[in-house]
């Protein structure tokens, strides 16, 4: 098949993850539209694209990136050939690449069919299952009433852990440790699903003490071949959300990591998986996976991935989503072999949070704002400059700060050095509590599991 080259990309969506497209395109002499809701008229990604369009008038911050059909028909008129819907907002709709299809304009990700197979939790479960791979006991389905809860619990047995369907984030999940726990948390979690979601379907897993979060990154193309990326070990985490992400992960035996990654590709290609994914799996205190969940789409923590692959991931869903084989010249993975895995890399996310009040957002203009720089920093940011204004509209995450070192101390030594470089003023950053993470002589020892911030009430400062 003849490759088609796109001329114009748009990023639909906004701060740093817009730019880090923006910066692939650019490399690949591909032009970059841009578009921001009203609330973003000063953000830089509106600044780093080739041309940039306000969308969602009157709408509201969240909404303006939301909405499809307002999306899809600017980028017919301004000549798009592709879109980049990066991660959050439009990244797992379906309907959304269906949209991009029909108007003739190339969808960068999986295919709606994948993302329906694949995108709810429920759903993604039984492809793991059929692929072979085990997974925590839960719910066949999502559950419908409190009696079928209660039957699971007595064949599970307690902890559980609610989860909703179609959640994310860390949102909508509740461990539960007896039936009173798990009455209460059926209705508190349905109803948090339906806020947060728009669906009210929750299931439930038996509840894995202490495990570690250990996630595979795939690439596939549309011409059947899929190959791994290796994993990357996200177990710091906060209330179920990461807040530090390794790779790889060096806990990990030889035999383990052939394990997790196999797989990975098997629930790959189990449906034929093409562009960016992610296979999540806990792993618990006896070397043993289950399959969670997949992402399908570029996640927060590629950065790290890129770093010990030197590949570039976000061109290579480029290049597959443009009808290129991996074997092409242009992504040169002809088998699994080509992936080389060197040295380690640490992704902390610098937040505008407040540690010491309970990681609070604060708001304000940034005042002061200088960032680190040097032999093995990568940093990806949005808006962060002084004179910034930090709002409420959108999520706390500042700058990414990536390093790459030889082994995890000298990444973990780079990263110490970044954060003390940085100098941000006029509103409250985790700095100091990332700093204490990743100096932390459990995270050196690769030791850590999701429990540790719980643990370690130190770090906190
Ligand atoms: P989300 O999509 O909201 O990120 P995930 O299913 O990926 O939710 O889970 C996020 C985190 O929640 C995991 O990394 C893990 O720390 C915790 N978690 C999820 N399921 C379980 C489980 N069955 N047992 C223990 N911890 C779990």
């Amino acid at each position: 098949m003849a490759v088609k080259k796109f001329r114009r990309i748009m990023a639909a969506n906004r701060g740093e993850i817009a730019i880090r497209i923006f910066r692939a395109c650019t490399e690949l002499g591909i032009g970059t539209v841009a578009i921001y809701s009203e609330q973003d008229r000063l953000s830089l990604h509106r600044y780093k694209a080739d041309e940039a369009y306000l969308v969602g008038k009157g709408k509201g911050p969240i909404d303006a990136y939301l909405d499809y059909e307002e999306i899809v028909e600017l980028a017919r008129r301004k000549e798009v050939d592709a879109i980049h819907p990066g991660y959050g907002f439009l990244a797992e709709n379906a309907e959304f690449a269906e949209a991009c299809e029909r108007a003739g304009i190339a969808f960068i990700g999986p295919t709606a069919q994948i993302m329906r197979d694949l995108g709810d939790k429920v759903a993604g479960r039984e492809v793991a299952q059929q692929a072979g791979v085990p997974l925590v006991p839960g719910t066949e389905k999502p559950v419908q009433t409190e009696e079928e809860a209660l039957l699971f619990a007595r064949n599970a047995g307690y902890p559980i852990i609610i989860k909703a369907s179609a959640g994310g984030g860390g949102r909508g999940m509740r461990v539960v440790r007896n039936q009173t726990e798990l009455k209460e948390g059926l209705r508190s979690a349905a109803s948090e699903a339906e806020a947060s979601f728009g669906n009210a379907a929750v299931f439930l897993e038996r509840y894995i003490e202490n495990p570690k979060h250990i996630e595979v990154q795939l690439l596939g193309d549309q011409h059947g071949n899929l190959v791994h990326f290796y994993e990357r070990d996200c177990s710091i985490q906060r209330r179920h959300q990461k807040v530090i992400e390794v790779a790889p992960a060096l806990s990990l035996t030889g035999d383990q990591r052939d394990q997790v990654c196999d797989y990975a590709l098997a629930i790959g290609n189990a449906v034929g998986y093409s562009n960016a994914g992610t296979v999540e799996f806990l792993m618990d205190g006896d070397g043993k996976f289950y399959f969670i969940e997949v992402n399908p789409r570029i996640q927060v923590e590629h950065t790290v991935t890129e770093l010990v692959t030197m590949r570039n991931l976000v061109q290579a869903q480029i290049m597959v989503a443009a009808g290129c084989k991996l074997s092409d010249p242009e992504i040169g993975i002809s088998s699994q072999q080509d992936i080389e895995l060197r040295g380690a890399a640490i992704q902390c996310r610098i937040t505008t949070e407040d540690p010491a009040n309970n990681f609070a957002p604060d708001f304000g203009t940034l005042k002061v704002y200088r960032s680190a720089a040097g032999l093995g920093v990568r940093l990806d940011a949005g808006s962060a400059y002084a004179g910034a204004e930090i709002t409420p509209h959108y999520d706390s995450m500042l700058v990414k700060v990536s390093t790459f070192g030889r082994d995890l101390v000298q990444a973990s030594r780079t990263m110490n050095r970044a954060l003390q470089e940085f100098r941000i003023r006029g509103v409250k950053t985790n700095i100091g509590f990332l700093e204490n993470v990743i100096t932390h002589p459990e995270f050196l020892a690769s030791n850590c599991n999701t429990s540790f911030l719980d643990n370690h009430p130190e770090v906190f400062e």
